[in-house]
């Protein structure tokens, strides 16, 4: 008799196994129906001796000081700040677009308060931000636009911008300091001995034991627990009775070179011109010292493993059918990125799992945070 089934061993569903088992003593069982654990950031040595992330490169960064102190129990880290450059008429120029994309592209030699001036009068003032183009033509105009964001979006998503809800590229900031970070988060590292190492010390406990291989389906009415923890996707949980959510997924193509360097930094976004979306070399990532590198190339696709749910809103509509479902479900808690249909970082499937932990077993707590 197990008192929890947690089916799921990605992120969501590792935090949730971690705090049941060394926290309230509980009982697990965590069934993942991949052969590892991990989930989308599980990372290997491939065979030339590279750590390399199987499902795309993925950089840690947070706010939440909290979050990032709770990993920091199963990890060492290794600083890291993840740069970025695009490959645009021939240059290869920061993005976000700072103050050096503009003058590179353009020739110009502008100061930050002139940029300002020059991106106000590119930018066309949208009345009301409801799509993913309102919220660029508004901010930089449309040749930017068009250089940038107008062909990435529809690689990635198969949708033109203006098909596609705000918020996938309001996380895309623009700046006019010389500030060429992707992120700009407090803590901003990479797991020392990568992300996989860390998942196994999370679930190095007794009363955790990891099934692989497993679809939860297999094994349900063979096995007795009290409650359940549901990490994959809502809709698959239901049979998919109301259709099934639509995902954009990605192939991975790697590439391993006989040089000790590929490119000039860890991702070179490709908005326009090849059928990939970016190539990312993962020794600017591990820090590995090798006289070989590999890279990944991404070529989204619409069928395939679930990466991405395509935030529009009639997909939200179709969420939140499977979510009154779910509110009545006894004894099962959703979470994560595939039970909640939300792409999510990193650090907010922790900080997710980690809130719905206290609600479970602090209650007290989080209303008098509150
Ligand atoms: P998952 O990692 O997907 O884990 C869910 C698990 O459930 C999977 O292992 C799956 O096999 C299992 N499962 C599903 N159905 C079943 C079933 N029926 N039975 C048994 N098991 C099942 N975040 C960042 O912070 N930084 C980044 O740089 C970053 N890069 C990303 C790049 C890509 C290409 C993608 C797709 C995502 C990226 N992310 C990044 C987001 C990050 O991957 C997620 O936040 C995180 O992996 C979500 O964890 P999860 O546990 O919710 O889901």
């Amino acid at each position: 008799m197990f008192d929890y089934l947690i089916v799921g061993a990605g992120l969501s569903g590792a935090v949730m196994a971690e705090r049941l088992a060394s926290q309230e003593g509980k009982k697990v069982l965590l069934v993942d129906k991949r052969s590892h654990i991990g989930g989308n950031t599980f990372d290997h040595y491939n065979d030339d001796g590279l750590l390399v992330h199987k499902y795309g490169p993925h950089i840690f960064h947070t706010n939440s000081k909290s979050v990032f102190n709770y990993l920091s129990r199963f990890t060492k880290w290794r600083p890291y700040q993840h740069r970025v450059l695009a490959s645009v008429d021939g240059l290869l120029v920061p993005i976000p677009i700072n103050l050096n994309t503009i003058n590179e592209l353009y020739g110009l030699q502008l100061n930050s308060d002139e940029v300002e001036g020059f991106l106000a009068g590119k930018a066309i003032k949208k009345d009301r931000i409801l799509t993913s183009e309102d919220v660029v033509l508004n901010t930089v105009g449309k040749d930017l636009y068009e250089k940038f964001f107008k062909g990435y979006t529809k690689k990635q998503w198969d949708l033109d911008p203006s098909e596609l809800d705000a918020s996938v590229t309001a996380r895309i900031p623009t700046r006019t300091n010389r500030d060429d970070r992707y992120f700009a988060d407090t803590f901003q590292a990479m797991p020392l001995n990568g992300y996989t190492r860390m998942f196994e010390k999370m679930l190095d406990h007794p009363n955790i034991k990891v099934m692989l291989n497993t679809d939860y389906k297999e094994i349900i009415d063979s096995i007795e627990f009290r409650e359940m923890i549901y990490t994959g996707p809502i809709d698959y949980y239901f049979d998919n009775c109301f259709g099934k959510l639509p995902y954009r997924s990605i192939d991975f193509v790697f590439e391993t070179h006989n040089e000790d360097s590929f490119q000039s930094t860890g991702t070179v976004n490709y908005p326009n011109d090849q059928l990939y979306t970016r190539i990312t070399e993962f020794k600017y990532l591990t820090g590995q010292k090798s006289d070989k590198t590999t890279v990944v190339y991404e070529y989204p696709k619409a069928e395939g493993d679930p990466y991405y749910p395509v935030p529009r809103s009639e997909n939200t509509a179709l969420y939140k059918r499977y979510q009154q479902l779910a509110i009545k479900e006894k004894n099962v808690h959703f979470t994560g990125r595939l039970a909640t249909y939300k792409y999510y970082n990193m650090d907010q499937v922790v900080a997710q799992s980690l809130a719905l932990f206290k609600k479970l077993y602090s209650p007290d707590l989080i209303e008098e945070e509150a």
